[in-house]
């Protein structure tokens, strides 16, 4: 998800960046004094290529002018990273911004970027825990509109209390005809939605790009490159 006019992209992780991740997101949670350096979390956090290797779970990395700046873990129900997901829901971890690029507004982008993902991957609500002494993530959050979900706070092995927040993302709006390419508010595309009962879109419905169409023993997916893979037929 590129963001237009600015020079600032999100996108996931490549191979050669864990390293620099690690120490990254280390370095952040010390800056910020969340965490010690002995303490228990640094392991988990050093473990790029094991989240990365979690099935259905994505780290993804904030950069500006192609260095990277930030980074986030997107953990969806049913992958073994979440702490309180429930069904419909992903949640946000390891979210660090580099020390050298603090108080830029980063972090609000990387929230932003995760309710892109959110939307984009089929999930209704993006669902976050922070540990009660971390105050810039309290008030990031309360900033962003998140509701806190006192009932779903629980306590770490360790004794760290961490209080959940909540915040539902909407569906993405279908615009334009899978079929055809035009805005499905011009004319009437009773045939194009005929037509995509037996074929696969060649639009995305939200952007208007190109789908990816592969051919599969079962039939066929569509991927647009920023929505993800679609289901939803022309209406
Ligand atoms: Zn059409
Ligand atoms: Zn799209």
């Amino acid at each position: 998800m590129t963001h237009p006019a600015t020079r600032f992209s999100i996108r996931p992780i490549r191979r050669t960046e864990y390293e620099h991740v690690a120490k990254l997101s280390v370095d952040a949670y010390l800056a910020a004094e969340t965490i010690t350096p002995d303490d228990p979390y640094v392991p988990f956090l050093t473990d790029v290529e094991g989240r990365v290797n979690t099935a259905g779970v994505e780290v993804l990395v904030l950069t500006e002018h192609d260095d990277i700046v930030a980074t986030v873990t997107m953990c969806p129900y049913g992958s073994d990273l979440t702490e309180v997901c429930q069904p419909g829901e992903v949640e946000p971890r390891v979210l660090a911004v580099s020390a050298d690029h603090t108080r830029r507004g980063f972090a609000a982008k990387l929230v932003e970027g995760s309710e892109a993902w959110a939307q984009a991957n089929g999930f209704t609500t993006v669902t976050v825990c922070v540990a009660s002494h971390n105050e810039i993530g309290h008030n990031l959050y309360r900033k962003l509109g998140f509701t806190r979900c006192p009932d779903r706070d629980w306590v770490t092995w360790n004794g760290v209390i961490l209080q959940t927040y909540t915040r539902p993302v909407p569906p993405l709006e279908s615009v334009f005809c899978g079929r055809c390419g035009q805005e499905l508010s011009a004319k009437d595309h009773g045939q194009c939605q005929a037509a995509l009962e037996l074929e696969p879109p060649r639009y995305c419905h939200v952007c208007k790009r190109r789908m990816v169409v592969q051919v599969t023993p079962a039939g066929w997916t569509a991927r647009c490159k920023e929505h993800g893979e679609q289901t939803v037929a022309a209406n």
